[in-house]
């Protein structure tokens, strides 16, 4: 578990905000959700035999003796709580969220135990349209955070419940024959879970898995002309992917569309996006059948992305617009009383004042890295500001003038 220390938050802040701005352009609603939920709801949704429900929850007894646990992800409590307040009844919602998520991992790059998704949701609509759309919006942020050239899209469809059984009896056939070859994990789900062999990390249950069949031979007719479709919208929209029939998803809710977005910059940790199309989950849950699609995507992860690849802007990294300081301390009261009256009339402006005296520029104002510092001094009737922009510096002036010229300053730097 992390701490976002000040120098890392303002990029959380950028891209945060990137993400609701693109949100707003396909009219998303943020949703806020709690932090915990009843134990059994992660059970039911993302299923039992699951890497998440039978290894990594984080799960305790309240004072009440009930289960509760640490949301591992989002899409349970979003189909909860939208259930719940009757969001799902003959409307259609497009939905987003963001926050921690929980999950006993073994710790590494990109991978923590908590992490934080933003996740969008989308219910009501079978269309491959809104499949589409829910890609558009990731397609967009990545272009939007200068990322598009380093992440690739992945696409597959898990067909209905029919045709995954289907092909789950021929991938249990073949497996079979080298059960003793797979990793633990694979064995065991050989009987329990077989689908999610197909996304395991071990080398030698990958190139058995090499020769496996493969689910689209599976597909029923319904599944293929919706994933055409959806091939379709993302052809004509410019939207590059790759066709990948080993994708399956670490939840058991997906069906026809999932997808995921991977890059090569982050090492094992790839999978910056993940998503799909989960139609059976409500109903699953107590609710009416609603078909839902959705995503979520890892924030650290695009964090680091961001930083290896130097993808934000410089000034970011610079905390403040202008430092004020004065000559000697006798001019305190100086400073903070010309602080109040910039922000004023500058609201804008981040401004950080140094109360304690200051004789030269050179040391503390500079490393600031405030591309405005202004020097106060006592002229003999009047205190006097200097302004500095890097090397340039202003005629001593009061400060009437100064607000003045940040003013023409600020309108120049708008237009
Ligand atoms: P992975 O295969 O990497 O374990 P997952 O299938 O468990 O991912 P999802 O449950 O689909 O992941 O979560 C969506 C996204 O959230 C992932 O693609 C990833 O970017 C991010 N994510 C998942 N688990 C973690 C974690 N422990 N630490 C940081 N980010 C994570
Ligand atoms: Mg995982």
């Amino acid at each position: 578990m992390n701490d976002i220390l000040p120098d890392q938050s303002p990029l959380w802040r950028y891209l945060e905000s990137t993400v609701e701005r693109v949100l707003g352009q396909y009219a998303y609603s943020e949703i806020r959700l709690p932090v915990v939920e009843k134990t059994e709801l992660f059970k039911r949704s993302i299923g039992e035999v699951t890497d998440i429900v039978e290894k990594e929850m984080y799960t305790f007894n309240d004072r009440n003796e009930e289960s509760l646990t640490l949301r591992p992800e989002g899409t349970a409590g979003c189909v909860r709580a939208a259930e719940e307040h009757g969001l799902l009844y003959n409307q259609v919602q497009r939905l987003w969220y963001r926050g921690p998520m929980f999950r006993y991992e073994k710790p590494q790059k990109g991978r923590y135990r908590q992490f934080h998704q933003i996740g969008v949701e989308a219910y009501g609509m079978g269309g491959a349209d809104i499949d589409a759309e829910v890609i558009m919006v990731s397609a967009r942020l990545w272009q939007q955070l200068g990322l598009a050239n380093a992440v690739t899209l992945q696409l597959n469809s898990l067909g209905s419940n029919e045709a995954r059984s289907l092909y789950k009896s021929a991938l249990v056939d073949y497996l079979s024959g080298y059960r003793d070859q797979l990793d633990e994990d694979s064995q065991r789900r050989l009987s329990s879970n077989p689908l999610r062999i197909l996304d395991s990390k071990d080398e030698r249950t990958r190139l058995i898995l090499a020769e496996a069949p493969v689910l689209t031979d599976y597909l029923d007719d319904e599944s293929r002309e919706h994933f055409a479709t959806l091939c379709g919208h993302l052809d004509r929209a410019g939207i590059a992917y790759e066709v990948n029939p080993r994708l399956v998803r670490g939840l058991d809710y997906y069906c026809k569309t999932v997808f995921e977005w991977v890059t090569d910059e982050l090492g094992a940790q790839g999978t910056v996006c993940a998503g799909g199309r989960y139609d059976g989950l409500v109903n699953q849950l107590g609710g009416r059948p609603t078909p839902a699609v959705g995503f979520a995507m890892g924030v650290e992860r695009l964090i680091l992305l961001l930083e290896a690849l130097e993808c934000f802007p410089a000034s970011l990294r610079v905390p403040l617009d202008l430092f004020l300081a004065a000559e000697h301390k006798g001019l305190q009261a100086d400073v903070v009383a010309l602080a109040e009256q910039l922000r004023n009339a500058l609201p804008q402006l981040r401004v950080m004042i140094h109360c304690s005296g200051l004789k030269n520029i050179n040391n503390k104002a500079r490393q600031t890295g405030a591309p405005l510092i202004v020097l106060l001094k006592q002229d003999p009737e009047q205190v006097l500001a200097t302004l500095w922009r890097g090397e340039e510096r202003s005629e001593p002036m009061p400060a009437a003038a100064l607000i003045e010229a940040l003013q023409a300053t600020e309108t120049a730097c708008r237009s």
